[in-house]
């Protein structure tokens, strides 16, 4: 199953991402957090999270908490090429600007598996500029498609996306994002493919981390793409002219294990 890890090691490292967490307070924050203005900048910002409510003790006190600075030096190496497989399927496009980025809610039926253990894919949604870094390196935008498990658990499989080619689909949801905030648009009669989304090369680095957003709840199984997808300057410029900066600054790694999957 692996070359250079200890196969204990990997045990423990999947052991983590799949004990049982209940993920209910993530998607949909508790009514009391829900009306919580946080936001990116300011007294909102990420570095008063903790302070805004009770239910964001996390965000100030977590210690696997998202994003992180991927150092290649640090992580360890495994090559298996079938630990992380992705089933999606087209899906009509729903999508809702929430006033922190847009969310393409995603139709039940597409699934990643990671070893054991199946997730859906629930939805997924953008960030300028990118959370986590590579070497240091941040990127134009992250992708992030959120998973949820039968028991509740959730595997988020990020994507850089860098400055470069047009990307058509990325086009057809910036040209239905709708401006009125907090209201989902259904487009039933366009159909929206997320695995166009995934770059060519399937090396990832796994680790345990949070949400990146209030209530920054743990134990979420993190997969970030090595190799990032490209979308043309003018479409970062219009993701940015709606949603300046929202990204929250680099966390501690702590004591957390880092794997790249080659
Ligand atoms: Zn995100």
């Amino acid at each position: 199953m692996t070359n250079n890890v200890p196969r204990r090691q990997l045990l423990k490292f999947l052991g983590m991402s799949i004990l049982g967490t209940s993920f209910s307070s993530c998607i949909t924050s508790p009514a009391r957090a829900a009306s919580v203005n946080w936001g990116y900048i300011g007294k909102a910002g990420p570095e008063h999270w903790d302070e805004l409510s009770p239910e964001f003790q996390l965000c100030g006190i977590g210690r696997q908490q998202t994003p992180i600075d991927l150092q290649v030096a640090d992580v360890k190496n495994v090559t298996n090429h079938d630990l992380l497989s992705v089933n999606y399927q087209p899906t009509a496009l729903h999508l809702i600007n929430n006033g922190k980025t847009v969310q393409v809610n995603y139709q039940a039926g597409s699934y990643l598996k990671f070893g054991q253990q199946q997730f859906e894919l629930i939805q997924f949604h953008f960030h300028h500029f990118s959370e986590h870094r590579l070497n240091g390196k941040s990127y134009d935008m992250e992708l992030h498609l959120v998973h949820r498990s039968p028991n509740g658990n959730l595997a988020v499989v990020a994507v850089f996306l860098e400055a470069g080619k047009f990307n058509p689909t990325l086009q057809i949801i910036w040209d239905a994002i709708p401006q009125q905030q907090g209201l989902e648009t259904r487009i039933e009669d366009i159909n929206i493919d997320v695995s166009r989304f995934l770059p060519a090369k399937h090396s990832f680095f796994a680790y345990t981390g949070s949400l990146t957003t209030p209530p920054c709840s743990e134990n979420v199984l993190w997969c970030v793409m090595e190799t990032p997808i490209e979308a043309s300057i003018a479409q970062i410029a219009q993701f940015s002219q709606t949603f300046p900066l929202n990204a929250r600054p680099l966390q501690p790694l702590n004591d957390r294990l880092v794997m790249e999957f080659i």
